[in-house]
């Protein structure tokens, strides 16, 4: 049977790296008792971007990881499948001899096809279920590249991890979700399961709801998230990182959507979360433009300029207008909302005005 269809949605927690033994038992005996935990994830090979830093604790992690198995195997809970992150073909060698059930390859060496076939040619035949985290960059064709090259020697179980993209304006994250690269990777891939990594996109703990609700709402197929006993001292990726408490609220106040309504249900959820996102960006960008209302503002206070300014307004109502012509969009429409728009820039200036001259007056 396959790991993923253990349950829906698949989650997959547990730290961000294997730091001592008590740590790893600390945390994974909470996520033992957790029944929507299906997968242990706990880094022992750790990719930083710079030297210098904590690079895990390679086989010593691994050998904690099967005595900690054994022990819990022992105590009588359900067994849960571990998984690391491999980056060479000796990794996969040491976590074939501690028995580890899955491996994930990271975002750094899914860019880097060579590497990539590499470690699927040192899987082969193993039975380890693969997960592939999307390439840094947001080109979907590298990810579908390293997924492909899994099928192509004939991995039984491979998993794609949404963990988000690097990309110039992080829009508060820390790497992008970029919502459209997984959408077309399940348009391109249907039979790919997607399971979003909100630590690592996000960054900090403060946004995984959020990111987590989304990835539900879109109708991926599970959760990748880091999770460390005391997440403010872990040794990598603290901010981002929760206490197996703060996992159990975050799953808890999770709406999970149907998930078995056929394909029309499937493709309507796809794309009402389009439209929210689209909104998003929608009041994303109205705040942009005001921030830049309340920049003129200052200017044509300097320059002893009205705010409103009619020549302007006509000019830009007009070019606004046939751009809309140009897009098929109604004009009585498009007029509305940028009167709006105006009367909401104008306010905005007037109040900074305003509020410039009180602060004249003090000074005086
Ligand atoms: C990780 O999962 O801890 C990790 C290093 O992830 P990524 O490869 O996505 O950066
Ligand atoms: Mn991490």
């Amino acid at each position: 049977m396959r790991l993923m269809d253990a349950q829906k949605p698949f989650i997959i927690a547990g730290p961000c790296s294997v730091e001592s033994r008590e740590q790893l038992n600390a945390v994974v005996s909470s996520l033992a008792q957790m029944p929507q935990v299906s997968m242990v994830r706990c880094g022992v090979w750790k990719p930083r971007t710079r030297p210098g830093g904590f690079e895990g604790l390679g086989e010593k992690a691994l050998r904690w990881i099967s005595d900690l198995t054994q022990k819990l195997r022992a105590e009588g809970f359900r067994p849960l499948p571990f998984a690391c992150e491999v980056a060479t073909p000796q990794h996969v060698e040491l976590v074939m001899r501690y028995g580890l059930s899955a491996v994930w390859i990271g975002a750094r060496t899914t860019a880097n096809p060579f590497m990539v076939q590499e470690l699927t040619e040192a899987i082969r035949g193993t039975g380890l279920t693969v997960l592939v985290k999307n390439a840094p960059s947001p080109d979907v064709r590298l990810w579908m590249g390293a997924i492909e090259r899994c099928r192509q020697v004939g991995l039984s179980e491979v998993i794609a991890v949404h963990r988000g993209f690097d990309v110039l304006k992080n829009g508060g994250y820390r790497n992008h979700p970029l919502w459209e690269v997984p959408i077309e990777l399940r348009r391109v891939m249907p039979d790919i399961s997607i399971v979003t990594d909100p630590s690592h996109i996000a960054g900090r703990r403060e946004l995984l709801q959020e990111v987590a609700q989304w990835a539900m709402d879109l109708g991926f197929d599970g959760l990748m998230l880091e999770v460390h006993p005391h997440p403010d001292e872990a040794l990598t990726d603290g901010r981002q990182q929760i206490t197996p408490e703060g996992l159990k609220e975050l799953l808890g106040k999770l709406v999970l959507r149907q998930t078995d309504g056929g394909i029309a249900d499937k493709e309507l959820r796809l794309m009402r979360g389009q439209i929210d996102r689209i909104d998003d960006q929608l009041l994303r960008l109205l705040a942009s433009r005001l921030e830049v209302s309340g920049e003129i503002a200052r200017v044509k206070a300097q320059s002893n300029l009205a705010v409103f300014q009619p020549k302007r307004w006509e000019s830009l109502l007009q070019q606004r207008l046939s751009t809309a012509e140009e897009l098929h969009l109604e004009p009585e429409f498009v007029k509305g909302i940028f009167e709006k728009i105006h009367a909401e820039s104008v306010r905005v200036q007037q109040e900074r005005l305003s509020g410039a001259e009180k602060d004249v007056e003090k000074s005086e």
